[in-house]
């Protein structure tokens, strides 16, 4: 049993306070019935509702995956594609959803959580959290082209935060570089974007690090769920 308000702000509905003052006015049923008092304790069999439409009120978990190429990072796909929610077992019987998304052929760290809450905080613009990327590109960077990355660069006609960047080999040969990238926006396609500005378009993309996190023990295509303390940490 978990207490109304949080299990509201759990559901994404809104911030504890402001989920107080949704019970305390009159807006929140539980098996409807209207609830006024904020010690209110629930479970996932209870049917709650703010202004008549059902919350979600199972409990919170959450699951760090290495996510392969070839699958969307949506919990639907149109055009059928295999979605990070085909790879969970059946174990997980919670509704989960991505935090944040990457793209089909991008590979690595993805956190999965039915917590609205933690999610809506951790995309949230002025709390991004700092992503470090590697990425195969075309060509070999020069100090002076990462130098603009960490500088800035303007994408879609906007100058992005600046990132830290680093050559982490290269393949004369080829003509070919692993570059990593860390940041702490979430624009679309930000990584792929950046790179190509300094003109070296990115022929492979892998997010190593979320926070604090690291694929350490997850493979390709397997999850882990997060441990009481890392949840702590994060929010
Ligand atoms: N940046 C990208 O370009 N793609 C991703 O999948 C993630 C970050």
């Amino acid at each position: 049993m978990e207490r109304l308000q949080k299990v509201m702000a759990h559901a994404g509905v809104a911030s504890r306070r402001s989920s107080e003052k949704l019970i305390t006015t009159g807006h929140v049923k539980v098996n409807g019935k209207k609830v006024t008092e904020l010690g209110t304790k629930v479970s996932k069999h209870d049917h709650v509702t703010v202004d008549e439409m059902p919350i979600q009120t199972e409990m919170p978990i959450y699951l760090l995956m290495d996510k392969p190429r070839q699958v969307v990072s949506t919990v639907h796909d149109d055009k059928h594609r295999k979605t990070v929610i085909d790879l969970l077992d059946d174990e997980i019987k919670e509704r989960v959803y991505p935090v944040g998304r990457l793209d089909y052929d991008t590979t690595g760290l993805l956190l999965l959580t039915n917590d609205g809450e933690l999610a809506n905080q951790l995309t949230h613009p002025k709390y991004e959290v700092e992503k470090t990327y590697v990425a195969k590109v075309e060509g070999i960077p020069t100090n002076e082209e990462l130098k603009h990355l960490r500088q800035g660069v303007r994408i879609d006609g906007k100058l992005t935060s600046p990132a830290k960047s680093k050559l982490l080999s290269s393949d004369e040969k080829r003509q070919t570089a692993i570059v990593s990238l860390t940041i702490h926006e979430g624009k679309n396609h930000q990584v792929k974007k950046m790179l190509q500005a300094i003109g070296h378009p990115v022929m492979k993309l892998k997010r190593e690090t979320y926070a604090f996190l690291t694929l350490k023990g997850v493979l390709p295509g397997e999850f882990r769920e997060l441990n009481p303390e890392e949840v702590k940490e994060l929010k």
